[in-house]
């Protein structure tokens, strides 16, 4: 799951749009942030099969970024750390924390069973992956959804539209693009690539709230 982790960022800013868009977009990726560092490292564990639907990644050992006491744990450090920094009303704070949650809620519903419950298991997941076509349906719905709760609490408040419009073009030629490009077995590779992208899109959803407030 790529883009329909971003479905977590816009419902938590249309509920509560203190906090900066940017600071969500972060948020509901941070677990796979970790994870493109941990990899990096060596300390968690992946690797690539192109005979598997879906996705191709095998993710064998992922305990600190994806385990649910790990994500857990990533909910409220980032909610802190966030709310500290950006010196946010308690309950942006609180919407950041469910938007770092909502991460591994949605990576449990596609992810084949690689999630461990405790840190190392039982692991889990409802393997939505294993049906393409239904999966990427499933990514642009929950998206399409948010976006209009987005949307719907931007029209409230007299904002305009370019902003979001680039957001989202932006998000869809990100979840096209790996589509039509084989992933390397690289871990250095997969976690940079990883880390680089989720930046990227903070980047232009800073960008397009920066811009929509002059709308
Ligand atoms: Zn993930």
């Amino acid at each position: 799951m790529f883009v329909g982790h971003y479905a977590g960022a816009l419902v938590a800013k249309a509920i509560e749009p203190r906090a900066p868009l940017w600071s969500y977009v972060l948020a509901c990726q941070a677990v796979d942030i970790a994870w493109g560092g941990l990899i990096i490292a060596g300390v968690e564990k992946v690797s690539v099969d192109h005979s598997l639907p879906g996705s191709a990644l095998v993710l064998s050992h992922m305990p600190y970024s994806h385990s649910l006491p790990a994500a857990v744990l990533w909910s409220v450090g980032v909610a802190t750390v966030l709310a500290w920094l950006l010196k946010l009303p308690r309950r942006a704070g609180l919407f950041i924390g469910l938007a770092v949650l909502s991460h591994w809620l949605l990576d449990f519903l596609v992810h084949r069973p690689d999630l461990p419950l405790l840190w190392t298991g039982p692991k889990v997941g409802l393997g939505l992956w294993n049906h393409a076509v239904l999966e990427q349906a499933v990514e642009m719905g929950l998206l399409a959804m948010a976006a209009a709760s987005w949307a719907w609490r931007r029209g409230r408040e007299g904002l305009g539209w370019g902003g979001p419009v680039v957001f989202l073009g932006v998000l869809l030629v990100l979840q096209v693009v790996p589509l039509l490009t084989p992933l390397a077995d690289d871990p250095v590779g997969l976690g940079s690539s990883a880390i680089a992208t989720y930046l990227a899109v903070g980047l232009v959803a800073f960008l397009a709230e920066f811009r929509t407030r002059k709308d």
